[in-house]
């Protein structure tokens, strides 16, 4: 009979993608939805990024594939980045640049796994891990990381489910979805767990490091005996507002870049040329636009945590990077209107969306059915109706 694969059979949907198209759905039907459900930045690419992408054009010198790993100087410039910045000695032969950190996490998996391995993933997760574990035909082991210790999982939990089995484990800092950051004494101590066993690498999503309130800003491969043993994935898109440029990297050891080389050779060949000439001039430019966004970024993050805390039943961390809140809302959970009962998170999204018509994500896709994600990349303006709303909405719920 005529099916799709079990590979494909055995993941979901990307649900922040499918909340982002409802939303746009409800907008094409000329309900004004404020649309909080899709992690983007809501600013312009910087000018002088497309101007660069702009030159690179009217040069004509880059109509052709690029080299499979990325442009030697748009690597160059990224390795030179991590010994600057994050003090981990990179060079252009760790580099291989993609068609966005996405890719680059699918280009590791499939690079390094096999059917059995194990990948711990810490909870909650970015919605794409456990489907791109699943891709490879491994299989992702939850951590689960609770609101109570700021959703950080511990070094004692990572030993606790370390089996034979374990390739990998993979977490983002600062994280998506609950904005939670991990300070470089979590860290330490996580990778003094991973350095006792030899077989097992680290997979660490930096993409939002410019976004981030803390200022403690780790990388796990800058660590002792770490770099050996760390993929590092990063990119573009946030801290540069270039979602739609599509550019991520990674950065690791050579025998797994090599690999990753292979996959993408196979699959896309290369990313986009005019894309890389863009992301060389954001690396290597003026990241004054980058620090006027994070600081509308932090301004926000206050004002979305006070709004919040408003809402009776609601309880939030209080995120120290990324843009995002995972609020648990459970307690609304087995409330109705007289017509509508909110039995989960999905229905809590559905019900925000129709009857608020605000956009969020259910907490399942990210690994916590108590909670809903919430992208504060939006106008202040926008953030402060949508909490207005939302307090309205659910007053409606006994
Ligand atoms: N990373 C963003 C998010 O989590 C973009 C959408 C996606 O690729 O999942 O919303």
């Amino acid at each position: 009979m005529n099916k799709l694969s079990d590979r494909i059979e055995a993941i979901q949907e990307s649900a922040t993608l499918a909340m982002a198209a409802k939303a746009r759905e409800f907008k094409n039907r000329g309900i004004d939805v404020i649309n909080l459900s899709l992690g983007e930045p809501d600013f312009k690419t910087p000018l002088h990024i497309c101007e660069a992408a702009k030159k690179a054009i009217d040069d004509g010198k880059y109509f052709s594939y690029p080299p499979v790993a990325g442009y030697q100087d748009l690597r160059e410039a990224i390795a030179a980045k991590y010994q600057k910045e994050n003090n981990v000695p990179y060079k252009a032969e760790n580099i291989v640049v993609s068609n966005g950190a996405k890719q680059s996490i699918a280009n590791v998996m499939l690079a390094l796994l096999n059917k059995g391995d194990e990948v711990i993933v810490f909870s909650p997760y970015w919605v794409s891990y456990d489907a791109l574990v699943r891709l490879a035909e491994a299989t992702p082991v939850m951590v689960k990381g609770t609101i109570e210790n700021d959703f950080k999982v511990t070094a004692a939990q990572v030993e606790q489910a370390i089996s034979p089995k374990t390739k990998a484990i993979i977490f983002s800092s600062p994280c998506n979805p609950t904005g939670s950051v991990f300070s470089r004494n979590e860290l330490e101590a996580i990778a003094a767990v991973i350095v006792k066993h030899p077989g097992i690498l680290v997979i660490a999503d930096e993409i939002y490091e410019h976004i981030n309130f803390a200022g403690d800003q780790t990388s796990i491969a800058s660590l002792p005996g770490m770099f050996d043993r760390t993929i590092t994935v990063n990119g573009f898109a946030k801290g540069f507002a270039m979602t739609g440029w599509r550019v991520g990297y990674i950065a690791a050891p050579k025998w797994i870049a090599d690999g990753c080389n292979k996959v993408q050779g196979q699959l896309t060949s290369a990313n986009c040329s005019i894309s890389q000439r863009a992301a060389l001039a954001a690396i290597s430019g003026d990241i004054t636009s980058t620090a006027k966004m994070v600081t509308e970024y932090h301004k926000r993050r206050d004002i979305v945590y006070n709004l919040l805390k408003e809402i009776p039943g609601i309880k939030a961390n209080y995120p120290q990077g990324a843009f995002y809140f995972f609020p648990d809302v459970s307690n609304y959970y087995g409330k109705s209107d007289g017509q509508f009962t909110v039995k989960n998170g999905d229905d809590f999204c559905l019900y925000m969306l129709e009857k608020g018509h605000v956009s969020l994500v259910p907490g399942g896709a990210f690994g916590d059915e108590n909670c809903v994600r919430l992208s504060y990349a939006a106008s202040e303006k926008d953030l402060a109706e949508a909490m207005r709303r939302m307090k309205d909405t659910l007053s409606q719920l006994k």
